[in-house]
């Protein structure tokens, strides 16, 4: 299963370009975003490691879940025949320093040393609410859970004062997370532990998973106003591609595009509205003729729904429901 970015990044880079730079909190969001795709692309390295995993594992990306109204979400769930591996991907520049005994955490960058939670207490917490889940979902049989903390920058030194072994079995850079689980693995194996039906967890969970839609423009404090209508040029990302019979063009940099459109709709549909008028999409690709903004809707997948009087995909409302 391929990693794919949060709703939140997709949101996120789908606003910038879209902003004045003059807007209050633009510099915030631009930071917001470098941050999350740091993150993102340390997940997809980790996942790059995983693949050295050997044997019948099933790896879940990117999971989300509610139990009991509580919303959790696991960088990596990993199903193997004795166990199930919770993995959380941390990035953290310079130093890492964990305290057992006080139960502290900080982190020093060089500059300044700031302090996080305690991460072994969120690992207890993010096993509960697994199981938990588990629970709710009829999987009665006791199925071990473990739980992992990947350290995706290479460079980054962790350092323990106190129980060095209990923070070693819990956490380590991205590429040794592989042998911590085959270690387990072995030992479960040696004990004998019931077998996991891990197809039928598999579906499960990867049916259960589903991310809480983003609200970036109320956490922001975006009107709609704030974003800035047109067609984003995909050659040089210059809005204000003009339509000239039936083909996209960019006045900066001469780029032709049959489908830019396409790109605009899911933005207005993410950041703005998930129904769609006719007149509101007009207003937004900044195309005067209703009967082209009707056959662009039609020619990217979109349904007219003749009750609302409005347009969606077919595909976003079997996933709403
Ligand atoms: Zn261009």
């Amino acid at each position: 299963m391929e990693r794919k970015k949060s709703l939140q990044i997709q949101a996120l880079e789908a606003l910038v370009p879209r902003l004045s730079h003059r807007f209050p909190r633009y510099q915030d969001i631009q930071t917001d975003l470098a941050k999350r795709m740091k993150g993102y692309i340390g997940e997809k390295q980790m996942d790059y490691h995983l693949t050295t995993l050997d044997g019948p594992y099933r790896i879940i990306p990117d999971v989300h879940l509610t139990v009991n109204g509580d919303y959790f979400q696991i960088d990596t769930i990993i199903l193997s025949q004795h166990a199930i591996y919770m993995i959380e991907c941390k990035n953290f520049d310079g130093s890492i320093h964990f305290d057992t005994t006080l139960r502290q955490f900080t982190r020093n960058d060089g500059q300044a040393t700031k302090g996080y939670r305690y991460p072994p207490t969120q690992a207890e917490k993010q096993k509960l609410r697994l199981q938990n889940w588990l629970l709710h979902h009829q999987q009665h049989q006791a199925i071990p859970v473990y739980y992992f903390i990947a350290i995706a920058e290479p460079s980054t030194i962790i350092e323990v004062t106190g129980d060095e072994q209990s923070i070693a079995r819990l956490i380590a850079h991205s590429e040794h997370i592989p042998t911590m689980i085959a270690k387990v693995e072995r030992q479960l194996s040696e004990r004998g532990v019931r077998k996991i039906d891990t197809m039928t967890l598999y579906r499960l969970i990867t049916q259960a998973s589903r991310e809480k839609p983003s609200h970036i423009l109320t956490y922001y404090d975006i009107k709609p106003a704030d974003i800035m209508p047109g067609v984003i040029c995909p050659n040089c990302s210059t809005l204000g591609m003009q339509r000239n019979y039936g083909i996209w063009i960019c006045l900066r940099c001469k780029h032709r595009s049959k489908n830019a459109h396409r790109r605009a709709i899911a933005t207005y549909q993410m950041l703005i509205k998930p129904e769609i008028t006719n007149q509101a999409l007009r207003a937004f690709l900044k195309v005067k003729s209703s009967f082209v903004v009707t056959r662009l809707l039609k020619s990217s997948g979109y349904h007219f729904n003749h009750v609302k009087r409005t347009w969606s995909k077919i595909n976003d409302v079997s996933k709403r429901q």
